[in-house]
């Protein structure tokens, strides 16, 4: 017996490109959902890559016969290129197809958290991220490392600025890596002020708005999709995405996921609270 739950989030770290990145570098960019790990012996004996997807399993081995050593050949560099092309190929036409997502087991959510703190992004949070959860165990408190002071800038005047405050165990990771401090003098904006409240409304956290996103001609349009995500307050009812202003589509907790499409887009929540209507500020993106 084994826990669907578990495999799932092992798979979806696996195939996940940007958990991937730091240990694997650009090897392994697929256009489809594929999990992937290698292993290196300690001298560089041998090496692996396994990896699957919904239709296949391939396991690359890469070695001398006689067992002699190999110079500098890791898994991602040895047997990866060599598992990336036959996978490429096996999902490709004519040979064969590309495969089905991973399907999702009962019982895990996707929220959209601050990259940062991992808890729900707040209005000062720079970068928002979708992650699983297992249902109820998605976080439940609003990010408090990031947060808004008042400076006084060099020409005397005050601003609003953003800075990471971490808890205290984080301190000296946070100093070793130069991030930077309130400066002396600096206060935290009040919660008063225009913008704190937002977090309590209903918002899209994802895209932020501005952003350019280009269409590969070559890769499927089905894989060219950005998630949509959004800060929903209990209460509402009936949350839509509503696209330059006339297309709604239903909008759950985990957000939309929609195909890139060429032009201007202005992204909208909106919902019930009772009779009254509830719309989240507009996000507007361009896909060129
Ligand atoms: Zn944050």
């Amino acid at each position: 017996m084994y826990d669907e739950r578990a495999v799932y989030l092992v798979t979806d770290i696996l195939k996940d490109g940007v958990a991937r990145r730091p240990a694997f570098g650009a090897n392994f960019r697929f256009p489809f959902q594929c999990a992937v790990k290698t292993g290196t012996t300690k001298d560089y004996r041998d090496n692996w890559t396994v990896g699957y997807t919904t239709r296949y399993t391939v396991g690359v081995w890469v070695g001398n016969f006689d067992g002699e050593q190999m110079r500098g050949v890791s898994g991602v560099s040895g047997a990866g290129p060599i598992f990336t092309d036959i996978m490429t190929f096996l999902h490709t036409p004519p040979y064969g197809q590309p495969p089905e997502d991973f399907p999702v087991p009962p019982g895990l959510v996707q929220r959209p958290v601050c990259a940062r703190s991992g808890k729900i992004p707040g209005p000062a949070c720079r970068k928002t991220i979708m992650e699983w959860f297992m249902e109820g165990k998605a976080p439940v408190s609003v990010c408090d490392v990031h947060r808004e002071f008042i400076v006084r800038g060099p020409d005397g005047r005050e601003r609003r600025e953003t800075f990471e405050v971490f808890p205290d165990e984080y301190r000296p990771w946070a100093a070793s890596e130069r991030i930077p401090v309130p400066p002396p003098g600096a206060r935290r904006a009040s919660s008063a002020a225009p913008g704190s409240e937002r977090i309590d409304r209903l918002s899209i956290v994802s895209p932020s708005g501005g952003e350019y996103f280009k269409i590969d001609p070559v890769l499927r349009r089905e894989y060219q999709k950005i998630t949509i995500a959004g800060f929903v307050p209990r209460g509402l009812s009936g949350v839509v995405l509503r696209i330059n202003g006339r297309e709604d589509i239903p909008f759950g907790p985990s957000g939309v996921e929609w195909c890139l499409q060429k032009g201007m887009f202005r992204f909208q929540l909106q919902g019930r609270k009772g009779d009254a209507v509830v719309t989240s500020a507009p996000v507007v993106i361009n896909v060129e």
